[in-house]
Parts: structure tokens; sequence; C-alpha cells
């Protein structure tokens, strides 16, 4: 992120501030003070700095308790924050009000190995045509692979050729002059969903299950990142009884070797199914209940369920959602549900719910922009 020191971007007041005008459970001063327990000059403070910077705006006036009537208080119509969700081969970007909801969306190709200059360029096009629709307070950008949030750059030298030590937020920050929230996929795909179910209380890990698999952790509401950004990599969760199969990052038996998609195309074509190439292929095989399409998703249920044992076991989430393209599969999400029911403490289970994102595609989007939400220049008024 590109912040500078002397703003409220990690001001949990005008934060809360924020979200509570966003969800309409506070429409005035007075009610914010009431719900923050705060002391009325320090939510007017806030406000006005919000009001300064045209995050909200006040309307008509509320309803009178005898004394002068409050203004009701708004999230300005006018503003809006961007996302984009890059992928390897194409993007979505999507343009959100400053409540973060995601007023529309689209897609573009992209080929991430032609470098980071010339796939910014091509976001760049989309994002140009959006800011005549009114005034851009932030952006959010989801990149695939591990990311340094620190420096907003990308480190994965191997399939992004040109990307690592390339700062993405301060590139697209000096193009736009606003604040640049960087994360990897996973982490915003968590984000999202859980803000959008949860608000920002609660623990989930969100899996995206899809060619590959990666997990986000929310602890209370925010994305929990670890010593070393590696918080959430299931995908190398040792899976007994997986046939030693020799996994990308050196060792074997990884739970991506039996149960990312890419290992399900993998296996029905080593049993000859030579005409499944993609993902998409295995699971509308096991949509028109080919047996043994049916039962490689199963099984990938079944050990994606079994990594997850441990970490719901440990961790005591609230929830844990699926997305990604696997996620569409009802068989797969009954057989990690099952694994973890089957596997887990009584006390870690009675109360989780294990589903499919309600977010669904859109996920990496809306978690994109709570981030970029949340690094906007807010000064805060001295008192
Ligand atoms: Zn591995």
């Amino acid at each position: 992120m590109t912040n500078s020191a002397d703003t409220a971007v990690d001001d949990p007041h005008t934060r809360r501030i924020l979200d509570l005008v966003a969800r309409g459970e506070a429409r005035s001063r007075s009610e914010l003070a009431a719900s923050l327990g705060v002391a009325a000059s320090t939510v007017g403070l806030r406000v006005q700095s919000l009001l300064d910077a045209g995050v909200l705006r006040e309307a008509g006036d509320g309803t009178s308790r005898g004394g002068r009537r409050p203004r009701v208080l708004q999230i300005a119509a006018d503003g809006f924050v961007l996302s984009a969700d890059l992928g390897g081969g194409h993007a979505r970007i999507g343009r959100h009000s400053l409540s973060g909801a995601l007023l529309d969306s689209e897609s573009i190709a992209v080929d991430v190995t032609e470098g980071p200059q010339a796939t910014l360029d091509r976001l760049a096009v989309v994002f140009d045509r959006l800011l005549s629709s009114g005034r851009i307070h932030a952006i959010g950008i989801s990149l695939p692979g591990p990311v340094d949030i620190s420096t907003g750059s990308v480190d994965q030298p191997s399939r992004m050729p040109g990307w690592p030590g390339f700062r993405v937020g301060e590139h697209l920050s000096a193009r736009y002059g606003v604040p640049v929230a960087v994360d990897n996929d996973a982490n915003l795909a968590a984000l999202g969903e859980h803000r959008e179910r949860f608000g920002h209380t609660g623990h989930s890990i969100t899996v995206k299950a899809g060619t590959a698999i990666g997990s986000g952790i929310i602890v209370d509401g925010h994305v929990h990142r670890g010593a070393t950004s590696a918080a959430g990599d299931i995908t190398h969760t040792r899976i007994d009884g997986s046939g030693d199969i020799p996994c990308s990052c050196g060792n074997t038996g990884c739970l991506e070797t039996v149960a990312s998609g890419a290992s399900l195309v993998r296996q029905m074509r080593e049993r000859g199914n030579d005409a499944v190439r993609t993902t998409t292929d295995v699971l509308s095989l096991a949509r028109d209940a080919d047996p043994l399409a049916t039962t490689l998703v199963r099984t990938a249920g079944t050990h994606l369920g079994q990594a997850l044992s441990g970490v719901v076991n440990f961790f005591n989430p609230h929830a844990v959602f699926l997305t990604g393209s696997m996620s569409a599969s009802e068989p797969f999400i009954a057989a990690v549900r099952s694994r973890v029911y089957e596997a887990c403490h009584p006390l870690a289970t009675q109360r989780l719910r294990i589903e499919s994102a309600a977010t669904g595609a859109d996920a990496i989007l809306h978690g994109a922009a709570r981030l970029a939400l949340e690094g906007m220049d807010i000064p805060v008024a001295a008192a």
C-alpha cells in the first residue's frame, strides 16, 4: 500500500464510522457517537475529515429529538473505488461505491508474461474510461501468486517474468494520484467474502479451489498474513495416502497433487480421457454423472476436507467458504463438509458453516475494493 503516515487509514474510528454509515446502522453524528461509545468531539472531527475528503455527504435533516435537527450522513454517491483481479490470461475490473458495493464489472484479455508495464497498460485503458464516471478515491488490485504487500510487488519469477520487484502499487498510484492496495488473490477472495457475510468481526477461511488451490485467513474481520505473508498456504499440506506424486514445490504428496483442478485433469488423462484439457472439462463430466470424473471430484473434496480438518480444529473459525471453479460442484462441497465434520472435534464444528462463497466469481473484486477503502487518504483534522 502506498499511504503516507499522516493519514487516517489505520484510524479505527474513521474506518468504523464509514462502515456504520455504509451499512445504514448510523445516520448522524450522535448515532455514531452512541454506536462507537466515544465522545461527540471524537466523532465530529472524523466526520468532518470524511466530509472534506468527499467520502461522506450531508443530506436533508434527520428526525428531531427536541433540539436542533441532526444532519443525515450518507456515503457520497459521486465517489468510487476501482478494483482489478489480474489472472494469467484475463483480468476482471470492477467499479464500486464508497460503501464497497460492486456497481459494475468487466473482463479483458491480458497476458502477464508480457511483463508488468504492458499488462498494466491494458488495465489502464479500462481504468481511464471509468475515471469519467466520478471521483476515484482508491484502487485495489489482486495479483496471482505471492505478493509482498509492503512493496506492492509480486514474487513469482517462474510464471510472471519481469514482475518480481516491479512495484505495481507505486506504478498505478503515480499514474492515478490515489492510494493503491495490492495483495494476492486468495487473501482478497477471503476478505471479500468475509466482509459480505460478517462485516468487521468473526473468523473465517476461504479456499480458492480451481486449477490450483489457495486459501486466505480472516481473523477478527482482517486478513491474517503471518510472519512472512505465507499464511493460508494450504496447498502444500501433506496428504496421507496421496501416492507420493511429485509437487511443484519439490516435495511429494501435497494437497495440490491430488485435489487441484490441474491434478484432476492429469488423473483423467492418465486413465485415457485424452479429450479432457481443463478443470471445467472434468467438472462438466462429473455433472453428467461420468463415474470416473465424479469419483475424482469427490476424492478431491475428501482430501481438501482432510487438510482443512487440522486447520479447523486449531483455528476454530465461524465459517469455511469455498470459491473457484470447483466450488460450483455440489459433490465436491459435500465431500469437503463430510470429511471436516468427521475428522474435527465437535466443539470446533458445532456452529461451523462450510459453504460456497456468496460473492462467487466476484469475491476477489469485493476484497480488492475493501482493501482499497481501508487505504484511502483521509487526513484527520487536528483536535
Ligand atoms: Zn507442494
